[in-house]
C-alpha cells in the first residue's frame, strides 16, 4: 500500500492543525509534572490518526507506514512528542500479520475507537536489552492458560495501556537449536492482570516518557492470547521492529526540523554586536549542515517506508533511517541549543525539553552501535563481533 504524495501532504496538514491545539506550554506543563498527555492522545484517537494502520473493516483508516511516519513526524515537527502513544502503531503490524481472526475482531475495533489502548510493548528486561534472545521471562502452558513469571523493564506507557504485547520464553534456551527459537508473543489484558500476578512500577527518567518496570508473578493468561505460533515470536517481533525503527526515525526527523526552524528564526532575530547572529557563518553553517543531514535522513525514512509498505525486505533501510535520523536530530539539538546561547537552557523555549527527548533515539529502541554492527556484519559481510 503506497500513499500518493498529495495524500501524505494532506495528512501532514491535518496533523499540524491538530497539534496547534497543543502548544509548547501544554507539553512543558506535562513535562514538569511528569504527566501523561491524555488530552493529546484522545484528540489523536478521535481524529482517526492514531488508528491509521488499522484496516478499514475494523474501523481504522487502513493506511501504511509512510502515512504513520508522516503523522508521527509532524507531531514532533510541531514541538510535541508521539512517545505517549506511538507504540500502538508499531505493535499493530505484529497483530495484523500474525494475530488470529478472533483476536483481530475482538481487539481492533475497540482500539480504533480508543476504548481499548494497545500501548505497551514488553521486550526489554534488566538482563536483556540489546540481546533480546537472552530474556528470562517465561510463559509455561498449563491447561488452557500460560503462566507467566519474570520481569520487564522500560515498558513504557504500561500505566496507560489496557493491552501489552509481551515477548516471553516458552521453551528454555538450552532446549532450542537456535537461541532465536522458543520465544512467543502474547497479548496480555492488563486490566484483568493488575493485582493478579502483574505489578507495574513507574521509573522516573530525564524525559516524560511514562516508562515502568513490570513484574509477573504466576500471571495466568488465556492460551487464546498467544499471537501466531508458539516458539516463533522472535521473528514476529523482528517484523515489528522494522516498523518501529522507521516510525522512530520519522519522529527524529520531525525533531530535527523543529530544532532547525527554531534556530534559523532565532539566528535572524537575535542581535549581538549590532548584527543578527545568523549573519555570522559560524552560526549559519551548523544550521545549514543540520538541514542537509536531516533532509538526507528523511529520504532514507521515505525509502524504508515505501519498501515496508510494498512488503519488500526493509531491514537495511529501516536501520539506516533510524541511524541517520537519530544522528541528525541529535546534531540539530546541539546546534539549536548553541545557537540560542543561554536562552536555550530556559524551559520556556522548549529547547532543553526537546533536547532531552531527542537524546533517547541514540539508545532506544535500538542503540546506534547495534545498528552499526548490523550494517557491518549483515550488510557488508564483516566478521561477527559478538
Ligand atoms: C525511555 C525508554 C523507553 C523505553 N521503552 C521501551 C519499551 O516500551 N519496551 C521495551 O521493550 N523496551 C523499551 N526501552 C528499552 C530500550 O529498547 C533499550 O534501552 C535499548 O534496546 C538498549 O538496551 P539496554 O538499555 O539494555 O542497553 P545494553 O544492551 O545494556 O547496552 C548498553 C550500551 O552498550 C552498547 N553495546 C551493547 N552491546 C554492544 C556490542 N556488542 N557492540 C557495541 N556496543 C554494544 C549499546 O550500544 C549501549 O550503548 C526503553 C528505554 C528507555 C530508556
Amino acid at each position: 500500500m503506497t500513499q500518493p504524495d498529495d495524500e501524505i501532504a494532506a495528512i501532514r496538514d491535518g496533523v499540524r492543525a491538530l497539534c496547534a491545539r497543543f502548544p509548547g506550554a501544554y507539553w512543558r506543563a506535562k513535562d514538569r509534572e511528569r504527566a501523561y498527555p491524555a488530552e493529546f492522545v484522545q484528540a489523536l484517537t478521535e481524529s482517526g490518526y492514531l488508528g491509521c494502520l488499522i484496516p478499514e473493516e475494523f474501523g481504522g483508516s487502513g493506511l501504511g507506514i509512510a502515512a504513520a511516519a508522516a503523522i508521527l513526524g509532524e507531531i514532533h515537527q510541531s514541538g510535541g512528542n508521539g512517545g505517549a502513544c506511538h507504540a500502538q502503531m508499531y505493535i499493530m503490524g505484529t497483530l495484523l500479520r500474525h494475530g488470529s481472526a478472533a483476536q483481530k475482531s475482538a481487539y481492533l475495533p475497540q482500539i480504533a475507537v480508543g476504548s481499548l489502548r494497545l500501548q505497551a510493548f514488553g521486550v526489554t528486561e534488566p538482563g536483556a536489552g540489546t540481546d533480546t534472545t537472552a530474556i528470562r521471562t517465561t510463559a509455561e502452558l498449563r491447561g488452557d492458560h500460560y503462566i507467566v513469571n519474570g520481569q520487564k523493564i522500560w515498558t513504557s506507557r504500561a500505566e496507560y495501556s489496557d493491552l501489552m504485547l509481551l515477548l516471553a520464553r516458552t521453551t528454555p534456551r538450552e532446549q532450542v537449536a537456535k537461541r532465536t527459537e522458543g520465544l512467543s508473543v502474547f497479548l496480555v489484558d492488563m486490566r484483568a492482570a493488575r493485582g493478579h500476578g502483574l505489578t507495574v512500577r513507574p521509573i522516573r527518567t530525564m524525559l516524560n516518557h511514562a516508562t515502568t518496570e513490570v513484574f509477573f508473578d504466576d500471571l495466568a493468561i488465556p492460551a487464546a492470547n498467544l499471537v501466531g505460533e508458539a516458539g516463533r515470536g522472535f521473528r514476529y517481533i523482528l517484523d515489528g521492529m522494522n516498523a518501529e525503527r522507521i516510525l522512530i526515525a520519522a519522529e527524529a526527523v520531525g525533531d530535527a526540523r523543529w530544532f532547525i526552524e527554531k534556530a534559523a528564526s532565532y539566528a535572524k532575530e537575535r542581535i549581538v554586536f549590532d548584527r543578527a547572529i545568523g549573519q555570522n557563518q559560524g552560526v549559519q553553517f551548523p544550521i545549514a549542515r543540520s538541514y542537509a543531514a536531516t533532509e538526507a535522513a528523511d529520504l532514507m525514512v521515505q525509502r524504508a517506508a515505501a519498501l515496508y509498505d510494498r512488503g519488500a525486505p526493509a531491514g537495511k533501510e529501516a536501520n539506516m533511517a533510524k541511524l541517520l535520523a537519530a544522528d541528525a536530530s541529535w546534531q540539530a539539538a546541539d546546534m539549536c541549543l548553541q545557537t540560542h546561547g543561554g536562552f536555550g537552557f530556559a524551559e520556556d523555549f522548549d529547547i532543553e525539553r526537546k533536547f532531552r527527548e531527542t537524546r533517547l533515539f541514540q539508545v532506544a529502541p535500538i542503540s546506534t552501535n547495534l545498528i552499526l554492527s548490523y550494517l557491518a556484519e549483515h550488510v557488508l559481510g564483516l566478521p561477527r563481533s559478538y
